[in-house]
């Protein structure tokens, strides 16, 4: 397995040198929204597979975070998982091996979803990120409130979190944090489409997913996990270093629609955060 394998590099995360530049063209998704799972899991997620009804959780309450591991046997990892995501960012180690990501996005329409977790655009195939030589498809983006991932102690206003999947199953998520400034004209052209009930809405919308990232290259690595049930572990996170900006206005029209969407951080344990 890809990560596994990485893990026993002994060179950090062991990303080196493959990770070559190309952050620009379009953009692209294809999401998947299950209305059991969650976020990050999409279909991509194997455990799910023929689980068609998940036991319920939120983010709150009696099935909010430090209960999802106990709500059914296929979240164990949620409270055991010892390579947990989300997780507070501080002192990274610089891995001067380390380059841009190769990410490759093309435009794409734009599906809105709400599922009850997050809000989640779907869209079109042929968007990919290069990993070690190896192509992860765009499957969704989506969105929390506040961050989930902080940085040297504090969360952001929101995160958007890109799912990948390679052909073996292997996740890779790019995690773009944002603060509350200028209205972002990336999110504007489709923002008005969120749903305020757990459903689908499909737009005239064409969207380049590459709006969606920043123009600066630099980001955290490390190993992790789904940040929803059932917490699958083996996630290989990017989280970029500069946020984008987002409008007052633009957070809470998010927070009417869906919440605070967000899971606490979690212990970091022996992990080595490395950053380009
Ligand atoms: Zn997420």
């Amino acid at each position: 397995m890809f990560f596994k394998r990485n893990r026993r590099s002994g060179s950090g995360l062991g990303f080196g040198v493959l990770l070559s530049c190309v952050v620009s063209a379009g953009a692209v998704l294809a999401g998947c929204s299950k209305q059991t799972g969650g976020t990050e899991s999409q279909s991509a997620e194997p455990s799910e597979k023929g689980h068609a009804m998940s036991s319920h959780w939120s983010y709150q309450g009696h099935d909010g975070p430090s209960h999802w591991g106990d709500l059914d046997p296929l979240y164990e990892l949620c409270k055991t998982g010892a390579r947990q995501s989300p997780i507070d960012i501080i002192g990274a180690a610089r891995n001067a091996a380390l380059r841009p990501l190769a990410v490759d996005y093309r435009s794409t329409s734009v599906k809105v979803t709400n599922n009850g977790h997050a809000i989640q655009v779907d869209c079109d195939e042929g968007s990919v990120l290069h990993v070690e030589g190896r192509d992860f498809a765009l499957l969704q983006f989506h969105f929390h409130s506040p961050s989930e991932h902080w940085v040297d102690g504090k969360p952001f206003a929101m995160e958007s979190h890109f799912v990948h999947q390679d052909a073996d199953g292997n996740l890779v998520v790019i995690g773009v944090l944002m603060v509350e400034g200028r209205e972002n004209p990336a999110l504007a052209k489709f923002w008005d489409y969120m749903p305020m009930l757990e459903r689908s809405v499909d737009t005239d919308v064409t969207i380049q997913v590459s709006d969606l990232l920043p123009k600066e290259p630099r980001y955290h690595t490390y190993e992790g996990s789904l940040t929803t049930p059932p917490c699958s572990e083996d996630v290989l996170w990017f989280v970029m270093k500069t946020p984008l900006e987002v409008s007052k206005k633009q957070v809470e029209a998010f927070l009417a629609a869906i919440g605070e969407n967000a899971r606490p951080v979690q212990p970091r344990n022996d992990r080595v955060i490395e950053e380009y």
